[in-house]
């Protein structure tokens, strides 16, 4: 009864690892290390260093450690990379993971936990968005991991593989214990970015648009503590156990912050009031988007422990030092 997870060195992958363990459940982390890290990875866990789309490692790793359900995390997930670069997207996320659940069909694995992601939906009509919304992904980000759903779907109903799709929302924070947080250099998600201005690692910050349809014109987004996020899979690892159906469900708390209110929080949290630009949109943006959350509840069980922004702010505020000590320690090593 191991768990494969798939990206388990980087920012969500690494929590999951975590929350796992914590279950007393048995681990084996695979990770290309392209932005993960080897640190991230606990000792105790077995950890292969390899990609998840390499057919013969993922065959034997399965056989090797009896694997019977994979979280699949790693994948490239920059919506204005994905604009860029659509290809690398189809292939990592897209191709090579029908390659992972073709190999985890012919191994024997029972259930799979995919990571998918709120992009799904595009730009909504109306929020909260339920899972039953209509799927208009405005980015290939948002493509490539929605072809993965369809696959699943497909492939579950031939193979009888069960699964959970589950869809994240805004992912921030770091572990509540100060084991695992949000470590990918050249991090482009929000509250990173806001948290390192805060901390004097970048000179300040940009807002990307203020002219959206929302109450202060900058985007609205639903920011979902990483912990609780990874409280998802393992509230879906053990559904899936006890004979759920295939389910998809969004990871969300049913609540929006405008990208202005998120950096009024890092700066009320922080004490510090860094330089903010207002700048143009960035390609690929949704103007709002919120998860109604009432099936992961319902049926999952799921109950969120931090629906707090000042909470996950501080987190990250924490981590981002944690850190900045870990380089300054390396460096006066070297
Ligand atoms: N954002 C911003 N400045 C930044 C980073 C992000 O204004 O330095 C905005 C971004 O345009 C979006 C929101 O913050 O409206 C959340 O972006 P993020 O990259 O964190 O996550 P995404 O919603 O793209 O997955």
């Amino acid at each position: 009864m191991t768990v494969l997870v798939t990206g388990g060195a980087g920012y969500i992958g690494s929590h999951m690892v975590l929350e796992l363990l914590d279950a007393g459940e048995k681990v084996v982390v695979l990770d290309n290390l392209s932005t993960g890290f080897r640190w991230a990875v606990p000792a105790e866990v077995p950890f292969v260093q390899g990609d998840f789309g390499d057919e013969d490692l993922i065959t034997e790793t399965l056989a090797r450690y009896g694997v019977t359900a994979i979280a699949h995390f790693a994948a490239k997930i920059v919506v204005p990379e994905s604009v860029a670069d659509p290809l690398g997207y189809y292939l990592n996320n897209t191709a090579k993971a029908r390659s992972l659940i073709e190999r985890a069909i012919e191994g024997g694995v029972q259930h799979f936990i995919f990571s998918s992601t709120a992009a799904v939906y595009g730009d909504p009509e109306s929020n909260p968005v339920t899972e039953d919304e209509s799927l208009k992904p405005v980015s290939p980000y948002g493509r490539s991991k929605l072809m993965v759903e369809w696959m699943l779907q497909d492939a579950a109903k031939a193979h009888g593989l069960r699964y959970a799709v589950l869809r994240y929302f805004n992912v921030a924070g770091a572990d509540p214990k100060g084991r695992a947080g949000q470590s990918t250099a050249n991090a482009t998600h929000l509250i990173k970015v806001a948290v390192q201005a805060a901390l004097g690692h970048r000179p300040g910050m940009e807002v990307f648009g203020t002219d959206y349809p929302t109450r202060d014109g900058s985007c609205l987004r639903d920011y979902i503590q990483v912990s609780d996020l990874a409280a998802a899979h393992m509230d879906a690892l053990r559904y899936l156990r006890g004979g759920g159906d295939s389910i998809t469900c969004n990871c969300g708390y049913a609540r929006g912050y405008s990208v202005l209110e998120v950096i009024d929080v890092v700066k009320k949290v922080s004490g510090v009031d860094f330089p903010v630009t207002i700048s143009g949109r960035r390609a690929g943006d949704p103007a709002a988007i919120v998860a109604g959350n009432d099936r992961i509840r319902a049926v999952l069980g799921w109950t969120p422990k931090y629906d707090d922004l000042d909470v996950i702010v501080r987190q990250a505020l924490l981590w981002e030092q944690h850190l900045q000590k870990q380089r300054t320690a390396a460096a006066s090593n070297a």
